[in-house]
């Protein structure tokens, strides 16, 4: 498996850090893992159109994490009607209980149909279980409500060759998160909070240390910052509870698993 980070950010995102995204490649097959602002210029970046995507997993519908989804089907959409027949490949798209309500509202708001009346993007939502081609994909429901109101959030386990990567999405610290993250090579991990800060959104760098240190996870790859702190060592933080490796992670950057 090979990793390539996207996006290390949230809403707040430069030049330098863009929002959630990250490529998981299995055996020459590219799964694009949440979509936030940013993403379509950042696989452009290392050298991937939309074509090159074979499945696209959401790990929930807040937009730091899904709003370069409908630039995503307009790529499909138009070079589909200004060159009929150009698309060869259109990727299979994975989210959360809603997928397909959340993408028809958000195509019927935005008055540009580029998901609903099309038919041409299918999407699944999550079951307990998903395997596709040689690996398996299992969804761990987690904990995150922003502002009073509960998301459908899921930490998402990647396993394939007895390799495994798991990313957190947004959580707090819970049984779902304890759980997918078990024995993982790749932790890729919601580092928006420092210590002493959790809060029903996220969970702080010591829940991260703790929880990463209890799953004996291998190594622990910080991601979605907040630039209000930049200024704390949140590395330094985690290793105070998690004697394996930890990074802070940076746009475009990769991992060989
Ligand atoms: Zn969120
Ligand atoms: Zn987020």
């Amino acid at each position: 498996m090979k990793l390539d980070i996207l996006g290390t950010g949230t809403f707040f995102a430069n030049i330098n850090r863009t929002a959630s995204a990250f490529i998981l490649e299995i055996e020459n097959k590219k799964i694009l893992i949440d979509c936030g602002p940013g993403t379509l210029v950042r696989l452009s970046q290392i050298g991937l159109s939309p074509e090159d995507l074979d499945y696209v997993f959401i790990t929930h519908f807040h937009p730091d994490h899904t709003s370069d989804l409908f630039p995503l089907f307009m790529n499909y959409r138009l070079s589909d009607l200004l060159v009929p027949g150009s698309v060869k490949k259109f990727p299979k798209f994975y989210g959360p209980e809603g997928l397909d309500k959340f993408l028809s509202a958000y195509s019927h708001n935005s008055e540009l149909l580029a998901y609903d009346a099309w038919g041409k993007i299918k999407v699944f939502e999550y079951q307990s279980l998903i395997n596709i081609d040689n690996y398996v994909v299992k969804p761990f429901k987690v904990d995150h409500s922003a502002f009073g109101l509960p998301a459908r959030a899921y930490a998402l386990r990647f396993e394939s060759n007895n390799k495994v990567v798991v990313f957190s999405g947004d959580s707090t610290k819970c049984d779902g998160l304890q759980t997918a993250c078990q024995n993982a090579d790749i932790f890729v991990c919601d580092a928006s909070s420092p210590k002493n800060q959790a809060s029903p959104a996220h969970m702080d760098t010591y829940d991260i240390g703790e929880i990463s240190q209890q799953s004996q996870v291998k190594k622990v790859i910080l991601t979605h910052f907040y630039p209000q702190y930049d200024d704390v060592d949140l590395v330094s933080q985690v290793k105070e509870k998690f004697s394996g490796e930890v990074i802070h992670g940076q746009d475009l950057t990769s991992f060989e698993i």
